[in-house]
């Protein structure tokens, strides 16, 4: 089982000298995303999903799910990582900034909602990774595809899911990527 095979990992390197409401709030959210990546519901889709794309189980090694987020070169904040000889994929975690101005913005239930939301694309993402390795194209598109499919249950219980989408995939999507169509192609590969 998948499940079994994630933790909760500190990069001690990548630490610097955090204050103790920073380490709150990331324990916090590394233990909410280790919880919303274990869900019986995600479980059972991430089977699905492997089978689909014929990926063995066993070539995930671990996932580690990140305390600290990692920003890149360029200020955009990292989501995930796979490491496609190890089988390792790792989940990391918006900025404290980030996560208070939407709370502030958009109330907790809204962030709760985005937080669950982006670690399970990004590991969508990551374990796709496996079988598409550089063709980061293809995984966009295929991630997408996917994560719509285990959303659209939700996006008629919860009206935030269409932003929520929104928030996770436009910086990389086209401007105007329209959801509804997004939900068309999923049913056409779900179960
Ligand atoms: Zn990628």
């Amino acid at each position: 089982m998948l499940s079994n095979k994630m933790k909760i990992t500190v990069h001690p390197e990548k630490l610097g000298d955090p204050s103790q409401k920073q380490v709150g709030f990331y324990m916090k959210y590394a233990s909410f995303v280790l919880r919303t990546l274990r869900r019986p519901s995600f479980q059972k889709f991430l089977s699905w999903m492997l089978r689909k794309e014929n990926i063995e189980e066993h070539r995930v090694r671990d996932v580690q799910v990140i305390v600290f987020p990692s920003q890149r070169k360029n200020g955009n904040g990292l989501a995930g990582h796979c490491n496609t000889n190890r089988g390792r994929i790792q989940i990391y975690p918006k900025t404290l900034k980030f996560c208070q101005e939407l709370m502030q913005e958009s109330g907790k239930d809204k962030f709760t909602l985005y937080a669950g939301s982006r670690a399970r694309a990004a590991l969508i993402h990551e374990l796709l990774h496996l079988k598409y390795a550089n063709d980061e194209e293809k995984v966009r598109e295929l991630t997408k595809e996917y994560f719509a499919v285990f959303a659209q249950n939700r996006s008629a219980q919860n009206s935030h899911m269409t932003s929520i989408y929104n928030m996770i995939f436009r910086p990389e999507a086209i401007e105007n990527a329209d959801f509804s169509g997004k939900i068309e192609v999923a049913r056409k590969i779900s179960p």
